[in-house]
């Protein structure tokens, strides 16, 4: 069965390839996660041997493929990028796996999604770099074993708990991504704008800075959108007036709110009276999938003190009166 492609309100394609960190150095956040992920890459390199298998988890937009690229770059290695969703069966995986080099990167993005048989396969390849593989069909089938370079696997997921265990167990490195406190996002977007070749006034950098989400992605796409306002205007400078009306725009509020975000309140406040609501009747209520709403909208509201997940269903918190009211 064709798996459908994750639902996400910030689409992929809006990375901006000039605005992507190049080096750890340039990676802003994500502190104690990064310094751990160099001793290992250090300590393989000090070895000879390939970087364990590393597992990056987080909500989207926080940087997992671009650690990934950074990952590769840091080992020297070359790098491949798939998603669990266009691997369906064995032998594409077996394609891929066979054309890795000793000491590559494969990046599989959204890993959860991969097919049972596909991830029974990925076991032996991620442990002793070996590769089991069926020739033929019916009575005449062979099996046929074949050992693969040392290589690491990174793969990016949104749901970890969705992760079998096996799976699972057999990364060495696991790397969960947490959404980015309001100075992480001030260094991104400072950094970002010099790429730029545009300056923030500090009003405008702290508002933009609180007002995404703690999402690099967020604010990179909102950052382009002020420097395009800025452009028209002859500008090269951002002010608060500016980031303002960019953030009114995008549908944004001042509280950092994305549109979905503020349709989810608003129906679990005024129309479910504040809950206990199943997920199920939230995101049909929203004409959204479960995923949008588990993967995408909850991790934010429930980090923020907005919501609170119980046996009995979602559950708006006081602070999720107070926002909601206020809005
Ligand atoms: P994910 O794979 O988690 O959905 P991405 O790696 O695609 O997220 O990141 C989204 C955008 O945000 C990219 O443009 C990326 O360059 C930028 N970005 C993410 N994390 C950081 C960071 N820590 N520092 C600077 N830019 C970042």
């Amino acid at each position: 069965m064709k798996q459908r492609p994750l639902a996400n309100s910030w689409p992929k394609e809006d990375v901006d390839p000039a605005l992507r960190p190049t080096s750890f150095q340039d990676f802003v956040g994500q502190e104690t996660g990064l310094k751990n992920l160099n001793v290992f890459i250090q300590a393989a390199f000090s070895r000879g041997e390939a970087l364990d298998h590393v597992l990056l988890s987080g909500p989207p937009g926080l940087g997992k493929t671009t650690l990934a690229h950074l990952i590769a770059a840091e080992c020297g290695s070359v790098f491949h990028a798939t998603a669990g969703p266009i691997i369906t069966k064995p032998g594409d995986l077996a394609a891929l796996l066979t054309h890795l080099g000793p000491k590559d990167v494969l990046f599989i993005d959204e890993i959860h999604r991969l097919p049972v048989a596909v991830e029974e396969l990925l076991y032996a390849a991620m442990e002793d770099y070996k590769l089991d593989i069926l020739m033929g069909e019916g009575p005449h089938a062979r099996s046929m074993q074949l050992t693969l370079p040392p290589f690491t696997l990174v793969g990016a997921t949104t749901r970890s708990g969705l992760l079998s265990s096996p799976l699972r167990n057999r990364f060495g490195i696991l790397m969960p991504l947490h959404f980015y406190a309001p100075k992480e996002m001030e260094a991104l977007l400072f950094k970002a704008s010099l790429k730029l070749n545009m300056t923030l006034s500090p009003e405008a950098q702290h508002q933009m800075a609180v007002c995404c989400r703690g999402t690099p992605r967020l604010a990179l796409r909102l950052l382009r959108r002020v420097r395009d306002f800025a452009q028209v205007q002859g500008s090269r400078h951002i002010t608060i007036e500016l980031s303002s009306f960019a953030l009114l725009e995008m549908g944004m509020t001042l509280t950092g709110l994305d549109p979905l975000d503020q349709r989810y309140l608003s129906l679990l406040g005024h129309h479910f009276k504040g809950g206990p609501t199943g997920l199920e009747t939230l995101a049909s209520a929203m004409s959204e999938t479960k995923d949008t709403l588990e993967d995408i909208i909850e991790p934010y509201l429930m980090q923020q003190g907005l919501l609170q997940r119980t046996a009995r269903g979602r559950l708006m918190t006081e602070k999720g009166w107070l926002i909601l009211n206020a809005s």
